[in-house]
């Protein structure tokens, strides 16, 4: 108590209590760390005197090697040799000397270090870009990467952070999904935007990595940048420079928060069963496999949505082949033992999940275009080799495919088609996979509900993504927080309708197909009871809300 106390604002520091929606059921404490511009810009206008600019420069380079060095492991650790291998090349660039060269030039003519990285980086980016080599050319924003790296390193926020110890409070106006998967839990304590919605993927993402997070808070000045603060998502306020009595409370919530996780840890090893002993499959949500571990310990029988979109989102080019079955392999690999599938969703590229290399230009209601199956459907390339990728996969693990997205049969059954081609391909080349992967669908469109029966003809399982089917059968987009009232009290009813329907008509369809839910509702502890009952066989949650669902499921008579 005694140290939370200490972190308490010095006197006269300024006291501010902002408020936005809370995501998450965790507190933190950081530093606020704005994301914008403004306070880089005056920070490189003053000129330290040559040596010191080179020392700083130096200095900064030899920083952000180390870095690369590490994100290199970490990459390596989580997604593979080819996906680590981009952070050789950039510990390659940071040496490069036309880099090196070009940037003490500048110095020596009176530019500041900081100044001189992001000319030079650009500069060098930009005649990598018009080089005719598709290969080279891609060098160009890896070029800017690393400069702004070295940049960050200069203007000083990295040290500040590192000599601190404190944990950071990213704020901004918004953060993409891509950014957000890229935050360093370790060093985050919340993120702070002044725009967003609860079902945004973004806030999708903190709730998976548990990380609180405010999103539509109101907006604040840069004057607070570097200001101690608490993010409390449950009262939905961000504290700045929080007084004594905040700090205690933080304290208090933090260990409450502590008891209860060790309480809910008691119960990752008991099944997820009601106590009429209807027995229910809880499996996780993930979007990586770094996220996999997490899951693994959590409890989860096994992987209910693996959104593989997020190794697409962030980067220049399209991950290969051999990059996408190293993720997909080693997620099986640490699900073998268990008894649920690793159920991996083919890429949901659309709407707020933007890949401008697969776009098909702008479209008016990007919500209501070429996304999920459709889009995959229309570059069959790319799916073709995401296909293989999961197939070869499944050789290491119970393994199956669902399709995002899906509105008719026919979707299915071109999908069936192109399966069996790569199937037989590997047959040809003699590679391993389970001849009977599962084939499922997610149920997020309100045609999909209403023809589950008849889809069941073709889809060995199903799963609810709430967050879509919600958006699409009360025609109000997901990201507008000023619909989000739709969803309160009795609003999901119609939602909760569809739900039913679909369920009926897949268990009237017999075999042994299921009816999962993998939306953001399934891990609403309030609904657990009447989705159970309305014949929902499995959830699919973040990995943190695995042990409450459960304790919920234990509950229900
Ligand atoms: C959903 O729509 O509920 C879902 C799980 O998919 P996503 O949130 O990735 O669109
Ligand atoms: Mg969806």
């Amino acid at each position: 108590m005694s140290e939370a106390l200490k972190k308490a604002a010095p006197r006269g520091s300024r006291h501010k209590v902002i408020y936005g929606i809370g995501i998450g059921n965790s507190v933190g404490f950081g530093l606020l760390d704005f994301l914008d511009r403004e306070e880089k810009k005056e920070k490189i206008t003053e000129f330290l005197g040559e040596e010191r600019e080179k020392r700083n420069f130096a200095a900064a380079l030899d920083r952000a090697k180390e870095e690369s060095r590490e994100l290199y492991r970490k990459t390596l650790a989580n997604a593979g040799r080819e996906a680590a291998a981009i952070f050789e090349i950039h510990e390659m660039l940071l040496s490069d000397p036309d880099f090196v060269d070009s940037v003490v030039a500048a110095i020596e003519s009176g530019t500041p270090a900081a100044e001189a990285v992001l000319s030079a980086g650009e500069s060098l980016a930009a005649i990598f870009e018009r080089l005719d080599d598709e290969y080279l050319a891609a060098r160009g924003a890896d070029m800017r990467d690393i400069a702004k790296r070295v940049y960050s390193v200069i203007v000083g926020k990295n040290q500040e952070k590192r000599a601190s110890g404190e944990k950071i409070i990213p704020i901004c106006r918004d953060l993409s999904p891509g950014d957000t998967a890229n935050l360093d839990t370790s060093g985050v304590a919340g993120f702070v935007t002044f725009s967003g919605s609860v079902n945004s993927h973004t806030a999708i993402l903190a709730r998976a990595m548990d990380i609180p997070a405010l999103v539509r808070a109101e907006e604040i000045g840069e004057e607070y940048h570097g200001a101690p603060a608490i993010i409390d998502p449950a009262s939905g306020c961000l504290f700045i420079n929080p007084t004594p009595e905040e700090m205690l409370r933080f304290a208090e919530q933090k260990e409450k928060k502590e008891a209860e996780a060790s309480r809910l840890r008691t119960l990752t090893a008991l099944p997820a069963v009601t106590k009429s002993g209807k027995r229910i499959a809880l499996y996780a949500n993930i979007g990586s496999p770094s996220e996999a571990g997490a899951a693994r310990k959590m409890g989860a029988e096994g992987i209910g949505l693996f959104r593989s979109e997020f190794l697409f989102i962030g980067r220049d080019d399209l991950p290969t082949e051999a990059e996408q079955f190293e993720a997909y392999s080693s997620v099986a690999r640490l699900f073998e033992d268990k008894k649920g599938p690793v159920v991996i969703r083919t890429l949901d590229i659309g709407a707020d999940k933007i890949l401008p290399s697969l776009s098909f230009g702008e479209e008016d209601n990007p919500a209501l275009g070429m996304r999920g199956i459709r889009l995959c459907l229309a570059k069959p390339e790319v799916f073709r080799t995401q296909l293989r990728a999961i197939l070869r996969a499944s050789a290491f693990g119970k393994v199956a495919i669902m399709l995002p997205m899906v509105t008719n049969i026919d979707e299915v059954r071109q999908t069936r088609r192109i399966l069996s081609e790569e199937k037989n391909r590997l047959r040809f080349e003699e590679v391993d996979f389970d001849e009977n992967i599962g084939l499922g669908i997610m149920i997020e469109t309100p045609a999909a509900a209403i023809m589950a029966e008849k889809l069941a003809g073709e889809c060995d399982f199903f799963s609810v993504g709430t967050n879509d089917l919600f958006q699409y059968t009360m025609a109000a987009d997901r990201q507008n927080h000023r619909l989000s009232y739709l969803a309160e009290g009795d609003g999901i009813e119609p939602v909760l309708r569809l739900i039913k329907l679909a369920s009926d008509g897949i268990h009237a369809a017999g075999g042994d197909k299921w009816i999962g839910i993998c939306g953001e509702m399934a891990a609403d502890e309030n609904l657990t009871e009447l989705l159970i009952s309305s014949g929902i066989d499995e959830l699919s949650v973040s990995p943190p809300y695995i042990a409450r669902v459960k304790e919920r499921i234990r509950g229900i008579e």
